[in-house]
């Protein structure tokens, strides 16, 4: 028993953890991790419980008195392990697939240990000058250009919701000091996104107190990018009409296809009208990181801001998410306020991560991209990521040589949308189409009920559309070529007259 336990070998009365234990469970916890990582192909991606089978396995009320590390971790496997569904399995492609990465993961632990506070530039010079320097890195990788610095958030979601608030202070109609409610002299302020936009843009809107209708949601053309002609004859309608159009959202990498958006002729529209525009980048933008991709983002240098997660594809655990913008001034004015017990005396001479959002405390998050980026190396980073582009176009290409299946959209990354599309009897193309869709979906859900891979599926010309996601480091050609052959056995089992 540690030196400093109660008479029971549990936590002592005051402080923490006796140290000799903190080594000891340290130690067990990361070879713990080790072996997760280890036998995580083993495991089914999807997790396999029912609604509520975890919540009947858990106390309904806290300990009265703490418990051994031990009963703790044992625990982990009992009751967490199965109840997890396993974003680090190589074969994890549905939604986005991601990855934590081993560095990542230190950065998390020295962060948890550290536990700043990133409030002010005094409460943690390190994440704030570490933040800085590393979002001017990301920038360099990404070949963005200097005029833009950034400020790193959670989520995509909240980038772009500040993103937005900037903008709506650029239009100098004092809604910080005036709101929106109750103003005859506001009119309809305008955003732009176009209908393949991911609805954290409709989320950001709403929390923002614009309302639903400040969005206009503008058609995509037939690769689902957003059509420029469309926005321009939208924004000129809307002014004609005394509306205040103010922003446009632009996608790099939509969520259904990871189509991108015409940014350079939407740009041409926002500078003619004097439009911010954003670009939200969450998911594709780390593949600039890769210089032979860098030409998704053109036009990119002409955008006011630019969310990137790298939490979706630099190997970054969740969560950290980039708000590059050019305008911090404008951020800063949405957001800063100074009570008197966070004034001090540097603040003049220095960035607070506070005045630039809505939350006060910031995590050190800027610690494990430090990691991340110097353990793997921009060229490292680059690999994996061409990796995964050259995984999703093979697939692609067993996609189109086969009769039996589909590709429902261009592949510019690690993205394949697809579908089974082979010959079913039907009367009308309607009805072959509904047919298609339930074939597709019991494919979908006979692949991931076996817990060897996990897919997604979307809607695209009103047809259901499978997706599969390549972006987790463990992921090879291996995971790839069995997926496939998941696909073909269970297209195989659900229409035994496939070929
Ligand atoms: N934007 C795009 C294009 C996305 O694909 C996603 C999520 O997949 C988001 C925003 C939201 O990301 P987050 O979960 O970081 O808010």
């Amino acid at each position: 028993m540690s030196e400093n336990k109660n008479l029971e070998g549990l936590a002592p009365v005051f402080g923490d953890m006796p140290k000799d234990e903190f080594r000891q469970f340290g130690h067990e916890l990361i070879d713990w991790i080790s072996d997760y990582f280890e036998k995580i192909e083993e495991l089914p991606v999807l997790s396999q419980i029912e609604p509520g089978d975890l919540k009947a396995q858990l106390p309904t009320s806290p300990p009265e008195k703490g418990e051994p590390m031990e009963s703790i971790i044992a625990d982990l496997d009992r009751l967490i392990v199965p109840a997890l569904t396993h974003w680090s399995h190589p074969s994890f492609f549905a939604y986005f697939a991601t990855s934590t990465s081993a560095p990542g993961i230190f950065g998390e632990l020295l962060s948890a240990a550290f536990d700043a506070k990133a409030m002010l530039w005094r409460t943690s010079p390190a994440s704030t000058e570490l933040e800085e320097v590393m979002l001017d890195w990301l920038r360099q990788m990404m070949g963005l250009d200097a005029g833009l610095s950034g400020i790193i958030y959670d989520t995509a979601s909240v980038s772009s919701m500040h993103a937005i608030a900037a903008a709506r202070e650029s239009t100098e109609q004092r809604i910080r000091e005036e709101g929106m409610s109750g103003r005859k002299d506001l009119p309809l302020l305008r955003v732009y996104a176009s209908d393949q936009a991911h609805s954290s843009i409709d989320k950001g809107i709403i929390t923002l107190g614009l309302g639903q209708r400040a969005l206009r949601k503008i058609p995509s053309d037939g690769e689902f990018r957003m059509d420029a002609n469309a926005l321009a004859a939208a924004v000129q309608e809307d002014k004609d009409n005394g509306a205040i159009p103010f922003c446009v959202v632009a996608t790099v990498g939509t969520t259904s296809t990871s189509s991108i958006d015409p940014v350079p002729a939407i740009a041409g529209i926002c500078e003619r009208h004097k439009l911010w525009l954003h670009i939200d980048a969450a998911y594709a933008g780390s593949a600039a990181v890769v210089p032979e991709l860098r030409e998704i983002l053109e036009g990119c240098d002409r955008a006011d801001s630019l969310a990137v997660n790298p939490h979706k594809w630099l190997f970054t655990p969740f969560d950290l998410s980039v708000l590059y913008c050019r305008h911090m001034d404008l951020l800063r004015r949405a957001f800063a306020l100074v009570p008197e017990y966070l004034r001090t005396p540097e603040q003049e001479k220095v960035r607070s991560g506070s005045d630039y959002g809505v939350q006060l405390g910031r995590r050190f998050r800027a610690l494990k991209l430090w990691m991340i980026i110097r353990y793997f190396g921009h060229d490292g980073l680059a690999a994996r990521i061409r990796e995964h582009c050259r995984l999703a176009k093979l697939f692609a290409s067993w996609v189109e040589e086969s009769p039996a299946w589909e590709l429902m959209a261009p592949v510019p990354l690690g993205l394949v949308c697809f579908r089974a599309c082979r010959e079913l009897d039907a009367p009308d193309e309607t009805t072959r189409n509904a047919r298609l869709d339930v074939l597709n979906e019991a494919v979908m859900h006979g692949v991931n009920a076996t817990g060897s891979a996990l897919l997604s599926h979307t809607r695209l010309n009103d047809k259901i559309t499978l997706r599969l996601s390549i972006g987790n480091i463990r992921t090879t050609e291996k995971h790839v070529r069995q997926v496939w052959e998941l696909l073909n056995q269970q297209l195989k089992l659900l229409s035994p007259g496939y070929r």
